[in-house]
């Protein structure tokens, strides 16, 4: 993995951006800050700006674990693609496993909302039901470590069947066999029948679309992370704004060497 503001990130970025990149964000963590309430995620106006400007020149595409519900006030502009739920809504052509997925997760919200209550956790554990995954916050708790653990074993007996994925103190809970941000990147790639595509993500469920290795696809981490499967990173969340600005500029045909600048400032 190397900093996308090294010479060789550089040279990466310069092979991968042509006309009709299909440039593609993860949201919490990427394009906004993880704040401690999931709720008070949001744009700050500078990523705004470069996101509405960004989706003048080539397609958008926001590829979240949140619900579409969920994701759509906080961006306040509308991007080419919106996937909700991992991948799991919102993807063209991908509608009919939907119902399957909304019945699941009542079921697993319920037994697990139960098992919580019967097995004495702590209230800070709190379910959010996004209708095709589940996700289980325990941030709050006072020992996570300890939580976590417990949890594991919750979702063992009440919800064999799920793919569980440890986030950031979250536990995602998904369908078996369903869609991933990886099989949600690949449709997106082939109904925009975009050239490449850059893909931007924090998180663990982003490895689904770091693993993909395709040779059309530029994948960026925020923050290095030596298990991570991407090929870039970039070292905070808020240079996200740069990548953003350094594509605008390319895109538009201005100063290509903005990105150069900046990471010469910032000693990359
Ligand atoms: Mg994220």
């Amino acid at each position: 993995m190397i900093s996308l503001f090294s010479p060789e990130g550089i040279r990466r970025l310069d092979q991968i951006v042509q006309p009709g990149l299909l440039c593609v964000f993860d949201f919490d963590g990427t394009l906004s800050a993880i704040v401690p309430e999931p709720d008070r995620a949001h744009l700050t106006p500078e990523v705004y700006e470069s996101l509405v400007k960004l989706s003048a020149l080539t397609p958008v595409a926001i590829l979240t674990g949140r619900s579409l519900e969920d994701i759509r006030p906080r961006l306040r502009f509308e991007p080419a693609y919106l996937v909700g739920n991992h991948g799991l809504e919102g993807v063209p052509g991908c509608e009919e496993s939907s119902a399957q997925y909304l019945t699941l997760c009542r079921r697993w919200e319920h037994a697990i909302r139960t098992a919580l209550h019967d097995d004495g956790f702590d209230p800070r554990v709190w379910v959010e039901n996004k209708g095709y995954s589940l996700s289980v916050h325990y941030r709050d708790t006072p020992d996570p470590h300890q939580t976590e653990g417990r949890l594991e074993h919750l979702f063992s007996q009440v919800a064999p069947e799920a793919r569980v994925i440890a986030g950031k103190s979250v536990f995602s809970l998904l369908p078996p066999n369903a869609a991933d941000k990886g099989s949600a990147l690949q449709q997106l790639m082939r109904i925009s029948a975009a050239p490449c595509v850059i893909y931007v993500g924090d998180d663990v469920t982003d490895e689904d679309v770091f693993r993909l290795q395709r040779p059309d696809l530029l994948s960026i981490r925020i923050e290095p992370a030596t298990h991570s499967a991407a090929a870039c990173y970039l070292p905070q969340w808020q240079d996200v704004i740069v990548l953003l600005d350094d594509l605008i500029s390319r895109l538009s045909n201005a100063d290509p060497h903005q990105l150069r600048n900046t990471a010469s400032n910032v000693g990359g």
